[in-house]
């Protein structure tokens, strides 16, 4: 049986994990958490991560940084995870979704400007399958409304647009290491901030509305009840596991991104057939391997071709359902301009296994799965 996913485990996990309990600090914002945090600075360029719970409480620290208050408006995919959009409305903001770009299941940067009305405060454009947005029309849109940008980078870890870190491109950045992402620590993200002056603020709502942060840098002699806040830093043994994981950040990404173009080729001659249609990477984006899909003709032919790999051991699965079409969606956002690609292109999208240890052979044998559905050569 080929899983479709495996979180990623590099071996060293367990002796930082080990090394951090000796320590005695396992709370947050231990000597592990520094050390992702200024990998995490180092490798974007941005002027400040902090970790946290998950890429939710980052985007939910965003929306706090923000402001954002109920009647205000956040423009969005509607084809994305719910927290994109639930970090928004939990302080009563309504998303506004926006349709996707079909080469790439982004969000169309050119049909955002017609989404703003004088109640917009943020655009949040997520970068699907670890590839990048058009940032700079994005954000030249931004810029010219006086809006702010927040990044779903949730997939986008170690992968860049025009040179440029997803996640330190927009005022703020929202990465994940849940399990199913690149990197993992079961469950966990972080915050980027571009511009130091909202470090503080972010310390305080992160820190349950106390300066317990600079309490332990030694900045102030106690710690008290500043603001409102939450708690969302993460145990130090977290940070430990995520550590070993981004030390190996290279090699990770690089085994991804063979398995990535290894399916691509073996694919190429049923997309030249126009059997399939295969992922788009725009010139200006790398990309970090994050996942591969392709799309079939209907979804009567997605879910015939699902059942067909797994009654040959491999497991496939289907993406997000629309926002505007589930419940929430209906009941709390609202889609701008006409769903010409985000139900249909969602309906057809079908993700083939991948992860770290998926070996080269086992990549061979899904690409053959696939070409025998769709009856291509002999086998
Ligand atoms: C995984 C994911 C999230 C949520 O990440 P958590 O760390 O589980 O909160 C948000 N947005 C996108 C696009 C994701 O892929």
């Amino acid at each position: 049986m080929i899983n479709f996913n495996v979180p990623p485990y590099t071996g060293k996990e367990i002796e930082y994990i080990r090394e951090a309990v000796e320590n005695q600090k396992i709370c947050g914002d231990g000597p592990f958490t520094r050390k992702c945090s200024e990998w995490i600075e180092d490798r974007t360029g941005t002027a400040k991560a902090l970790l946290t719970t998950s890429c939710t409480h980052a985007t939910e620290l965003a929306a706090l940084l923000l402001d954002i208050k109920p009647g205000d408006e956040v423009i969005m995919p509607s084809y994305t995870f719910v927290s994109t959009a639930d970090a928004f409305v939990l302080r009563g903001a309504t998303p506004v979704f926006v349709d996707i770009r079909p080469d790439t299941m982004n969000i169309d940067e050119t049909l955002i400007e017609d989404a703003v009305t004088d109640r917009t405060r943020a655009i949040v454009p997520v970068h699907y399958a670890g590839v990048g947005c058009e940032m700079d029309v994005i954000l030249d849109v931004a810029s010219r409304h006086g809006l702010a940008v927040v990044e779903d980078a949730a997939q986008g870890v170690m992968a860049t647009y025009k040179g440029r870190a997803l996640g330190a491109i927009g005022d703020f950045g929202c990465y994940s290491f849940h399990e199913t992402k690149n990197f993992s620590s079961g469950e966990g993200g972080a915050l980027l901030m571009r511009d130091a002056s909202y470090v503080d603020r972010a310390e305080i709502f992160r820190e349950k509305g106390t300066d317990r942060s600079k309490y332990y840098r030694g900045q102030v002699d106690k710690y008290r009840w500043q603001d409102y806040g939450s708690s969302y830093l993460p145990s130090d043994m977290n940070a430990a596991y995520l550590y070993a994981q981004l030390e190996m950040a290279e090699e990770i990404t690089g085994t991804r991104i063979a398995r990535w173009n290894q399916y691509y080729e073996l694919l190429t001659p049923l997309r030249d057939r126009e059997l399939v249609e295969l992922p788009h990477v725009p010139d200006e984006c790398v990309h970090n391997g994050h996942m591969f899909y392709l799309k079939c003709r209907d979804m009567d032919e997605r879910t015939a071709l699902i059942d067909y790999l797994k009654s040959g051991g491999v497991l496939s699965v289907f993406h997000y359902i629309p926002l505007h079409t589930a419940p929430a969606g209906v009941k709390y956002g609202r889609f701008n301009g006409e769903d010409r690609y985000t139900t249909g292109e969602s309906e057809r999208l079908l993700r083939l296994p991948m992860y770290y240890t998926l070996s080269a052979d086992e990549v061979e044998y899904v690409c053959d799965k696939v070409k025998e559905f769709y009856g291509f050569g002999q086998l």
